[in-house]
Order: structure tokens, then C-alpha cells, then sequence
């Protein structure tokens, strides 16, 4: 399934996103004689029973060739109130090579906060004093259970499903400190979307395409069976010092092609009126405007 998070007269909800179009869950629940139709991500995460329903209602209305009554006002990013965001730096050897850094030997974790997170079509309005605004293509892992101390190999059983994320990240407010939360964070530095792509039509998360583009032009090409640290093994280190839970995400890393990669003759910061998108293998684009200045 392919679920989005969209705002309807004010209201958060979810959809299928389907070939045909958005089709909203809560007016297949009522169709079902459900009394109790409000359906958002956040319930979804934490209902165990949610996959299984929602597949069959998705089939159901298929079958009857149903349309959605309402369309969403605004597309939201899939998990709009995560948990935890937790970000892997450094994931890709070129790309620590091309950032002048050291091939890591545990992940190198850091995290963004809520304010960051948008959807797709929303543009981002950058502080004025980070000048330095750059891309990062990843793909985000979406937790759906608790997660303690898993290993590898069942890691991914604790995935919900995955998204496009755009780590967007201002070098100078990174490094202006030896702490890099600062150029991580800011209001809308986390976009993810358009959809959450559920675990069961990702065969292998670790063998997914990811490309970026600026303004229709390709900047990072990638695959994530070159991340350092796969998935399976990220869920695993992570479970054994935090318990992961539905509804927490993580920010794989990014490949080599970043802004900062270039020397500093050739770097061109992202400007007002840009254009980035993201687009991880069956994950759909991810596309952030950036906005003005403020
Ligand atoms: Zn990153």
C-alpha cells in the first residue's frame, strides 16, 4: 500500500494513494459500517491489526470500483508527529571522502525534531543566516513495532514501511559548532514523502536506486546496497541503546553529490526558487521547493 498523510477542512487523515488517485481511508471504514472512521497515520502505526484491515478494505473498494469522496486539502508528510528522527551521517564511502571525512566505524547518529518535518510540495523558508543550504537524498526507514534489542536478521520485521526524506542540512550553521543539530533542524529541514510504501512491497531495502535532482538535473545517483550500514544493521545497533518505537523514523544518509562535496570555487548553494527532488527506487519523488529566505 502506498499511504499518505493529507489535511481535509482542517483535519489530518489518510489515504491510499492509488493509481486512480487518493482515495481516503476513513470513507471506506464507514462504508464498512465501521462506526469509527478516523484514520491517520498515527493510528495506523500503532494498530498491529491496521496492515491487514487496510489491505482488505483496499481491495474491497478496488473491487467496486470506488472513488474517493473527498481529495486531501494539503498533502502532509506520511508520519507527520514522528517520534524520534534519528539521522545516520557519513553512510556512503564517497561521500565521506568527498566531505573530507573518515570512513566511520560505528554510525555516526544525530537527530532533527519535529518542526523540521513537511511533505512533499512544501516549500522550505531557510533562517536568514544559513546561507550554505544543501541536499541530501536518503531513504527513511519507518518503525511500526517496538524494537529492543533486535538482531540483524529480523530486524526488518519491525518496519512499517519507507519513504523518500531529504536530509536538507546548512553547512554553516553545521560546523559552526563541533555539534552539527544546529544546520539539521531548522523549520522544515526534514521533508519526507509523498507516501509511506509499505514494508511488504520493498523486497530489499538495501538494494534500492536513490537519485536527487536540482531543478531536473541528476546530482547524486546512488544505490543503498552501498550504504556502510544497512538497514537491518542500523535497526540492530540502534535497539541495543534505544527502544525504537512505531512511528520513529530513521534517516539512512546520503550518497556522494552534495554541494559541500565540490571545492569551493565550485560550490552553488541552493537558492530561492530551486527546485530538489528525491527519488528512492518504487518510493515515488519527493519534491521541495525552496522557499524564500526568513
Ligand atoms: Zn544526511
Amino acid at each position: 500500500m502506498h499511504l499518505a498523510s493529507g489535511r481535509v477542512d482542517g483535519r489530518e487523515e489518510l489515504w491510499w494513494m492509488t493509481e486512480d488517485g487518493p482515495l481516503r481511508v476513513g470513507y471506506i471504514a464507514g462504508l464498512q459500517d465501521r462506526a469509527d472512521t478516523v484514520w491517520t497515520m498515527t493510528r495506523y502505526l500503532r494498530d498491529p491489526k491496521a496492515p491487514a484491515l487496510l489491505q482488505k478494505w483496499l481491495e474491497w473498494a478496488h473491487a467496486h470500483g470506488i472513488k474517493s469522496d473527498r481529495l486531501p486539502d494539503q498533502i502532509l508528510a506520511p508520519v507527520p508527529h514522528p517520534g524520534k528522527i534519528l539521522c545516520v551521517g557519513l553512510n556512503y564511502r564517497p561521500h565521506a571522502h568527498e566531505s573530507q571525512m573518515e570512513i566511520p566505524s560505528y554510525p555516526v547518529l544525530f537527530n532533527k525534531y519535529g518542526n523540521s518535518v513537511v511533505g512533499s510540495n512544501t516549500p522550505v523558508h531557510p533562517p536568514r543566516d544559513a546561507q550554505e543550504l544543501d541536499y541530501e537524498a536518503e531513504l527513511v526507514v519507518v518503525m511500526g513495532r517496538r524494537a529492543t534489542q533486535v538482531g540483524e536478521a529480523e530486524a526488518l520485521q519491525y518496519v512499517a514501511g519507507y519513504c523518500n526524506g531529504n536530509d536538507l542540512s546548512a553547512r554553516d550553521l553545521q560546523f559552526r559548532t563541533n555539534q552539527w543539530l544546529l544546520g539539521k533542524t531548522a523549520d522544515g529541514f526534514g521533508p519526507m514523502g509523498p507516501y509511506l510504501v509499505t514494508a511488504d512491497e520493498i523486497a530489499d531495502p538495501d538494494a534500492l536506486d536513490i537519485v536527487c535532482r536540482r531543478d531536473g538535473v541528476e546530482v547524486q545517483h546512488s544505490n543503498t546496497r552501498n550504504m556502510i550500514f544497512s538497514c537491518r544493521y542500523l535497526i540492530h545497533y540502534i535497539s541495543r541503546y534505544m527502544t525504537l518505537e512505531p512511528g520513529d523514523v530513521i534517516f539512512t544518509g546520503t550518497p556522494e553529490g552534495v554541494i559541500f562535496g565540490k571545492s569551493e570555487a565550485e560550490r552553488q548553494w541552493l537558492q530561492t526558487g530551486e527546485q530538489v527532488s528525491v527519488s528512492v527506487e518504487g518510493l515515488g519523488e519527493l519534491v521541495t521547493p525552496i522557499g524564500s529566505w526568513q
